[in-house]
C-alpha cells in the first residue's frame, strides 16, 4: 500500500512538472549581422539583414527548451539603416505584445551598429516592466564560429529568466548583461564589441543561467514621462562634433534646416570652442534647445563646469553620449522646450 502511495505521489509530480508551462518569448527580427549572409564562412564580407527569422531561430539548438518561440519580422535592415519610423514601430509592437499578453518576455535581434540607441530609446518608451532583450551578432550567420546562434540563446534565456523582468531594456552580449541606457559599441570588429565605459555589466550568462548582479536604476518603463502613442514622427535633432579648430558650419547649416534641437559632441567636459560657442548662444535665443554631450567614451559632462550653462542656456547630457542624448532630447521636445525641464530628463533618464 505504501509503495502504491509513493508510486502514485511521484507520478503526480512528474506529471506536474511535465504539464509546467514553458515561458512563452517573441523574438522580434529587425535585421542586422545576426541575419547577414557572406559569400564564404572563410570571408568576413557580408550583407547583413538577409535570413528571415525562422532560419535564426532554427539555427540555435536547445532554444525550444527553454521557452516557447514565436517570431516576427520587424524590418530586415543593416542596424546603419535604423530609422525613427522603425523604433516607433518596434515600440507599438511591444507595447501591445503586453498590453494583449501575447508573450512573458521580447527578444529584439538587431544589427550592432545603432543596437544601443534602441535599447535607450525602447527604455524610455516600453511601458512596461517585463523583459526586453535587445541582442545581435559581429560574425554572419554563415561565418566560422558564429556568434550569432549563441547570443540569441543567451537573450532567449534572459528573457525567461524572473532576473529580466523590472530591469529595464537589456542588452546581450558574449555573455554580458547590460543595462540598454549604459551599453555602448565600442569594438568595431571583435566579438566582444560591447561594454558600458561607465558602469560595467550588470550580469553574466553562462549556459545559459542568469547571474545578476546590479539593478539599473535610471530605468523608466511603466514611470515614463514620454507617450509617444498616436505620434508618426519626433522632432528633428542633430548631432555636431567638435574638434580642434572646428567651425561652426555643421551647426550653423542645421539651424538652417530647422532642427529642432541640437546635441554637442563636444571636447573634453562637453565644451565648446569660441565659435560654436557663439552659434549655440544663437540656437538657443532662436528657440532650439542644445544638449552639451562630450565626445569622450567614459565620464559625465557637468553643469558650470569651464562652460557657463546659466549664461548660454545650455542642458548637460550627464554621462550619455551624444547619439543617446539625441534621444532623449527628440522625446524631451515632445513635452517641453523648458531648458529647467529638459535638465532635469537628462538627470532622471
Ligand atoms: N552593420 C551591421 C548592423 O549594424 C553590423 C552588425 O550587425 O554587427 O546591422
Amino acid at each position: 500500500m505504501k509503495k502504491l502511495f509513493l508510486f502514485l505521489f511521484l507520478l503526480l509530480i512528474s506529471i506536474a512538472l511535465f504539464a509546467q508551462k514553458l515561458p512563452r518569448i517573441k523574438i522580434l527580427a529587425t535585421g542586422g549581422t545576426i541575419a547577414g549572409r557572406g559569400a564564404s564562412a572563410d570571408r568576413s564580407a557580408y550583407t547583413s539583414g538577409e535570413l528571415p527569422i525562422k532560419d535564426l531561430i532554427a539555427a540555435v539548438p536547445g532554444i525550444d527548451k527553454l521557452a516557447t518561440i514565436t517570431g516576427e519580422q520587424i524590418s530586415n535592415v543593416g542596424s546603419q539603416d535604423m530609422t525613427v519610423a522603425i523604433w516607433m514601430k518596434l515600440n507599438q509592437r511591444i507595447n501591445d505584445i503586453y498590453k494583449n499578453n501575447e508573450a512573458d518576455g521580447v527578444v529584439i535581434t538587431h544589427g550592432t551598429d545603432t543596437q544601443e540607441e534602441t535599447a535607450y530609446f525602447l527604455s524610455l518608451t516600453v511601458r512596461y516592466d517585463k523583459p526586453v532583450v535587445l541582442t545581435g551578432s559581429m560574425r554572419p550567420a554563415t561565418a566560422i564560429s558564429a556568434d550569432g546562434p549563441k547570443n540569441l540563446y543567451d537573450a532567449v534565456a534572459l528573457a525567461a529568466s524572473k532576473e529580466a523582468a523590472n530591469s529595464g531594456v537589456l542588452l546581450v552580449f558574449s555573455e554580458n548583461i547590460f543595462s540598454g541606457r549604459d551599453a555602448v559599441k565600442t569594438n568595431t570588429t571583435h566579438v566582444e564589441a560591447f561594454t558600458s565605459p561607465n558602469t560595467g555589466p550588470i550580469g553574466q550568462i553562462y549556459d545559459g543561467h542568469v547571474v545578476m548582479y546590479e539593478s539599473p536604476l535610471r530605468k523608466a518603463n511603466k514611470n515614463t514621462p514620454f507617450d509617444i502613442t498616436g505620434l508618426t514622427s519626433l522632432p528633428e535633432v542633430a548631432i555636431v562634433e567638435l574638434y580642434a579648430d572646428a567651425p561652426a558650419t555643421a551647426l550653423n547649416a542645421y539651424m538652417a534646416a530647422g532642427v529642432k534641437g541640437i546635441v554637442t559632441g563636444g571636447l573634453g567636459n562637453g565644451n565648446l570652442n569660441k565659435v560654436n560657442t557663439a552659434a549655440v548662444e544663437s540656437a538657443v535665443k532662436k528657440g532650439i534647445p542644445v544638449v552639451r554631450a562630450s565626445r569622450v567614451s567614459s565620464g559625465r559632462v557637468t553643469l558650470l563646469d569651464e562652460t557657463d550653462d546659466e549664461k548660454l542656456g545650455t542642458v548637460v547630457s550627464d554621462d550619455l553620449l551624444p547619439q543617446k542624448a539625441r534621444i532623449l532630447l527628440m522625446l524631451g521636445l515632445t513635452k517641453t522646450k523648458d531648458q529647467k525641464q529638459l535638465q532635469q530628463y537628462f538627470f532622471d533618464y
